[in-house]
């Protein structure tokens, strides 16, 4: 784990971050602290920290690769006698007199004592298969991926999780590059009645993203020394 810090550079979000350090201590957290500008430099030396009051850092940040993670998962419940079935779209869920449901699905029918809704993003059609109508709809969001950026290759370590709210950013090492999300200032529902069953690795609408870039603080200078990928989501 590279670990992560939050940078204040607003004397509010300092305040903010020394309550929640104080919050965290309380509960026994013990991987985060608080940390000066020149830390924080160390910790992520692409940061700018010129007027940044200060961060809060936990050692336990990170990041993880999802596909290795839900295998892993995958692994563990076969293990405990679960069968896979990949690719298998649940196209209706019809209530049993036994309490149970018929889990229609376009492989055929599965009988189940219980339905977890884990549809993430399609988890609003998938309540409704169950007369529920859950008050979620997904936002537009977006990230930059940079190509490789020299002062990055040239470190022997992972830069540390950057997240930059005054700047409306969060940002980690991709390869020897950056991931840069961005915080939209003017959050966009996408798809209120439901996303597209087919939607997967499209690309949406960028134009905004670039403004929104702009005020990125602190991360303003490596921004233009590195060109940006049209990755987002
Ligand atoms: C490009 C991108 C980058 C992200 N980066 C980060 C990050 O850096 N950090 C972070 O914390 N989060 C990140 N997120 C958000 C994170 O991925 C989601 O919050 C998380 O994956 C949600 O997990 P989930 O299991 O609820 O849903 P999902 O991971 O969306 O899984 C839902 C699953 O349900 C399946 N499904 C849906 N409908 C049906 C159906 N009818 N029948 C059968 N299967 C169905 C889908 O195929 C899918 O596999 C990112 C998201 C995106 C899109």
């Amino acid at each position: 784990m590279p670990g992560g810090v939050i940078i204040a550079s607003d004397p509010a979000r300092w305040e903010w971050l020394k309550s929640a350090w104080a919050v965290f201590q309380s509960v026994g957290i013990e991987t985060a602290r608080l940390v000066t500008p020149e830390e924080i430099k160390q910790i992520c030396p692409i940061v700018d920290v010129t007027g940044v009051l200060g961060g809060l850092y936990d050692t336990n940040e990170g990041h993880l690769d999802p596909y290795g993670t839900t295998h892993a998962y995958v692994g563990a419940a076969r293990k405990r006698g679960a069968d896979l079935i990949l690719r298998n779209r649940v196209v209706e869920l019809k209530p049993r007199p036994d309490g149970g449901w018929n889990v229609v699905t376009e492989k055929g029918t599965i009988v189940a004592e219980h339905v977890v809704n884990a549809g993430g993003l399609w988890a609003k059609q998938l309540g409704r298969m169950a007369g529920v109508d859950l008050p979620v709809t997904p936002m537009e969001h977006h990230y930059l991926v940079t190509e490789d950026i020299a002062e990055i290759a040239a470190l022997d370590r992972e830069v540390g999780i950057a997240v930059d709210l005054e700047g409306f950013t969060y940002l980690r090492q991709e390869r020897n590059g950056l991931l840069l999300g961005v915080y939209e200032r003017n959050p966009k529902h996408w798809n209120m009645d439901g996303a597209p069953w087919d939607y997967g690795m499209q690309f949406a609408l960028w134009g905004s993203v670039l403004a929104d870039a702009t005020v990125c603080i602190h991360a303003a200078g490596w921004l233009k020394a590195a060109s940006a990928s049209p990755s987002s989501n």
